[in-house]
């Protein structure tokens, strides 16, 4: 969803860069105007000058907004979210289930995803990682709630994958525990200038858009434009389900890849279908799983993938549904990866250390 929503912004005329982060704000006389960053895998720094700036870095907002302010009241209470992966038969069939309310006031749920089954989630706060691991106490209280309620009941053994996430929550004074706080969304203008949006959740992001620029717009003294994002589809939406099928079908694909790819680029996926042929590209990157290596291509032309975990955990979902399985596949991900992109010999063997180290468990 986000590479989606990154693909329809460039297209409507944004400039994305993915690994770069912003080190610094670029200040004159007091006021923001744009941002220092560094590429995390080249190293440069560059200066990005914008007439506003937008942080919109989710249960990071707080470091962002320190730098123009580094007293402000933090804003956030990150909260951590763990899923478990496991087979399909701990939840046969095409209907999830909700526990609204655990014994100890927490949402559990089971749900069909992607022809396995997902769990979770616990809400604990915790600290702000970058890379966070689920500890051993969370996997184990999601498989005793798990087993209070379900059959078969699940074991160690049987979790495929486990991840974990950091919600950003808007901190509400006299509430106790993250399960508490409401999903509010809030926006806020730092001394210097610059517009922060965060808190909210998927479900609301068109809603935070909205207001985000409507407040730009006014930030930057402009009449706020009529919104466009209640009736804009997204890239990978625009053409129907079945007109992506028979064109998948037709191209020689089968069943379980024309699923896989639809439900992974939507209507971008005929364009992977060509590269099958122009690059033969056909090959699966691993024999149980549908991923194909003309996916890989294309996400490293047309979807920012610069390292083999943006495309295994962020493109294609191999490293989250089954990380052993990604592990297996690292090789021809790295070797595909070092021919397109120029890797030297050194550069290959550090991508391909991080990313087995990094995959998630077990
Ligand atoms: C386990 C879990 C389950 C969830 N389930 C649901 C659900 O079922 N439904 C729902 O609606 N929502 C759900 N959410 C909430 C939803 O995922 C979040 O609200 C949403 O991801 C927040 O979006 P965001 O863009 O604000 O932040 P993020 O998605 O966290 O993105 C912030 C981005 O900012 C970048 N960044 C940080 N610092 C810097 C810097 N210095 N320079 C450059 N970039 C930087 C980060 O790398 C990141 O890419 C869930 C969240 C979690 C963790």
């Amino acid at each position: 969803m986000v590479i989606a929503l990154l693909k329809s912004a460039e297209e409507l005329g944004a400039r994305v860069v993915n690994h770069t982060e912003v080190t610094a704000l670029v200040k004159k006389n007091g006021r923001v105007v744009g941002v220092h960053a560094r590429d995390r895998i080249d190293g440069n720094e560059r200066e990005y000058r914008a007439p506003l700036v937008v942080n919109a870095t989710g249960p990071f907002a707080d470091r962002i907004r320190r730098m123009d302010d580094p007293d402000c009241e933090p804003l956030i209470l990150p909260s951590r979210g763990i899923h478990l992966v496991l087979p399909k038969r701990f939840l046969p069939g095409h209907d999830g289930v909700l526990i609204p309310k655990t014994r100890d006031g927490r949402v559990l749920f089971a749900l069909p995803y992607l022809g396995y089954a997902l769990v979770g989630t616990t809400d604990e706060e915790g600290a702000l990682e970058e890379f966070p691991v689920p500890k051993d106490e969370e996997i184990d209280f999601l498989i005793d709630h798990f087993n209070r309620y379900f059959t078969p009941p699940i074991h160690r053994s049987d979790i495929l994958s486990a991840f974990v996430g950091i919600r950003p929550l808007i901190r509400q004074p006299g509430r106790r525990s993250t399960a508490e706080l409401v999903r509010e969304y809030l926006t806020e203008v730092s001394p210097g200038g610059m517009l922060t949006i965060t808190g909210g959740k998927w479900t609301s992001y068109r809603a935070m858009a909205e207001r985000a620029v409507d407040e730009a717009c006014e930030l930057l003294g402009r009449r706020p434009i009529p919104c466009r994002t209640r009736d804009f589809p997204v890239v990978g939406s625009r053409r129907p389900r079945d007109e992506i099928f028979t064109l998948l079908r037709g191209g020689g694909l089968d069943e379980e890849s024309a699923e896989h790819l639809y439900a992974h680029y939507g209507d971008q996926s005929p364009q992977i279908l060509a590269l099958t042929e122009t690059e033969n590209a056909k090959g699966r990157i691993h024999p149980d799983h549908p991923v194909i290596e003309a996916e890989l291509l294309y996400t490293i032309r047309h979807e920012y993938v610069r390292k083999p975990l943006d495309f295994l955990v962020h493109r294609c979902s191999l490293g989250l549904l089954d990380p052993a399985a990604a592990r297996d596949a690292l090789p021809i991900v790295v070797e595909t990866m070092g021919r397109v992109l120029g890797w030297d010999a050194q550069t290959t063997t550090e991508m391909e250390k991080e990313a087995y180290a990094k995959l998630p468990l077990p």
